[in-house]
């Protein structure tokens, strides 16, 4: 049978949709694409990284504590897609911000025609959600949480991959300063039970005419100096002139001394916000400090603004190798502000909102740096089931479902045959009990339970075993 070859596809021709300026700093800033050799085992992305089962019980610690705060301030929680539009992000985060012109992963649909994105951040997908399901329509604030990964195509450097991980809340529908507390101080209290001790460093921005205005004037008082600047802030004072006042460079940082403020380009309303959210703060003691160098890397972002900075010593950093110094803003835990004007511009009603992205890598890179380790409870099963022969490894399968149904936290390995190797790891979990089934056991109708901590052992009727271990792990 003859086939018919497909005619190839025509390809559309791709639209400029980016000026001058932002294509030069696009190509400037472009990551050299190297083909790895195909031979050889297949290895981790440059980038990203695996969470191996030594790092969970840190990481567990931390998705727990976010939890048990989400539940408490009444956050609902969603989960959104990895992959969205490529468009979805462009606007509200900038064409001329570092995520979208250079650090995105964007792909075209295969077979289809939307070019896609694994989302680089997670507010845009939100306000997606939010529109899209009518959430205009519940009462309102409409409050979401959610936590998972993100992706980002920078130089990957200790605290900042490829792929990481946030855990965020967003408020919708409220406009009053202390929906902008609230975030805050949520965030705090997630960091508070982790014992991480941290500052918040907030800011203003104002509404998009008064930063449009501070702009201007930045551009006026620091077009003189262009050329002192790094390659580029020239750039971004053309492009994205606030974006100078946060960058890393310290020639740049040395042009910035006696530059007009941002704050003083607020009207009055601006700044009455802002004074009762620091109030709100300062109510429940949660520590900041004003930072007016503080911008935020997407356009979205309106008023209030802050970052959230560990408060450690240089030693527990360098102890903790992996962190770099201090300085550098990839060491902000986590960061947010609000974007009034997101739910608009991407299709909805007006809604004022406000939200906070945590970075979970860095927070456990802290939670390294401190010494801390997860509570033990967090960590620590119930019951290690252990058999002996191969009655004993059949009969076990039922007490698995019984013990899993009867809630209580378990492990076994019934690839194991030797009672020591099962006891050894019954030990490295630190199991609190052990039960033993063995072929007289199975004959019996019995188990040997084995206290871990004291060694002391019993035997027990199969059929008593939930109610005994209830008992027993209520009194302990
Ligand atoms: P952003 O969305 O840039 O405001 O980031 C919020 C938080 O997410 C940061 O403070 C970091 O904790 C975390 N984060 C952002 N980018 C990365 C990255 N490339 N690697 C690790 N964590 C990141």
């Amino acid at each position: 049978m003859k086939h018919k070859t497909k005619p190839a596809k025509k390809q559309k021709p791709v639209q400029k949709k980016s000026g001058p300026v932002v294509a030069k700093i696009a190509s400037a800033l472009k990551p050299q694409i190297k083909r790895a050799p195909a031979t050889g085992s297949p290895q981790l992305v440059r980038g990203m990284k695996d969470i191996l089962p030594q790092d969970q019980p840190l990481w567990e610690w931390v998705r727990q504590a976010f939890a048990d705060v989400a539940s408490g301030f009444g956050f609902d929680r969603i989960d959104t897609p990895i992959v969205e539009m490529r468009s979805l992000f462009e606007r509200p985060l900038g064409t001329g911000s570092d995520v979208v012109l250079k650090e995105m992963y964007s792909f075209p649909d295969p077979g289809g025609e939307a070019e896609l994105a694994l989302r680089p951040e997670g507010t845009a997908g939100i306000v997606r959600a939010y529109i899209e399901h009518g959430m205009k329509n519940l009462p309102q604030p409409v409050k979401l949480s959610y936590i998972g990964p993100f992706f980002r195509h920078d130089r990957p450097q200790a605290g900042r991959q490829r792929q990481f991980h946030q855990a965020s809340f967003e408020l919708l529908g409220e406009a009053a300063p202390i929906a902008d507390a609230e975030i805050i101080i949520a965030t705090h209290a997630v960091l508070k039970d982790l014992s991480v001790p941290v500052t918040i460093q907030i800011n203003s921005m104002g509404t998009k005419e008064e930063r449009d205005g501070y702009a201007r004037k930045l551009v006026d008082v620091l077009k003189p100096k262009r050329r002192q600047f790094c390659e580029t802030c020239q750039l971004r004072l053309q492009n994205n002139p606030l974006r100078v006042l946060d960058c890393k460079e310290s020639t740049c940082q040395e042009l910035l001394t006696n530059i007009p403020q941002l704050v003083d380009f607020l009207d009055q309303p601006s700044r009455d916000h802002f004074m009762h959210v620091l109030e709100y703060l300062d109510e429940a003691q949660v520590p900041y400090i004003l930072n007016n160098r503080i911008v935020r890397g997407f356009d979205y972002y309106t008023g209030t603004i802050f970052e959230i900075w560990p408060d450690l010593t240089e030693d527990q950093l360098k102890d903790a190798s992996q962190m770099p110094v201090l300085s550098g803003a990839q060491n902000a835990l986590g960061g947010g502000g609000r974007y009034d004007g997101l739910v608009q511009l991407l299709g909805g009603l007006p809604t004022p909102a406000v939200g906070v992205g945590l970075g979970i890598e860095r927070v456990v890179l802290v939670l390294r740096a401190l010494g801390r380790e997860a509570p033990s409870e967090t960590v620590r099963p119930d019951v290690f089931i252990a058999h002996l022969g191969d009655a004993a490894r059949k009969r076990t399968l039922k007490l698995i479902d019984q013990l899993r149904h009867g809630g209580f936290t378990i492990v076994h390995n019934l690839a194991k045959d030797g009672l020591k190797p099962q006891l050894e790891l019954a030990n490295r979990r630190r199991c609190r009990y052990t039960l033993v089934m063995g072929q007289k056991e199975v004959l019996d109708g019995t188990l040997i339970i084995r206290d871990m901590d004291s060694g002391v052992q019993e035997v027990i009727d199969v059929n008593k075993v939930i109610p005994d271990l209830t008992r027993r792990l209520q009194k302990g």
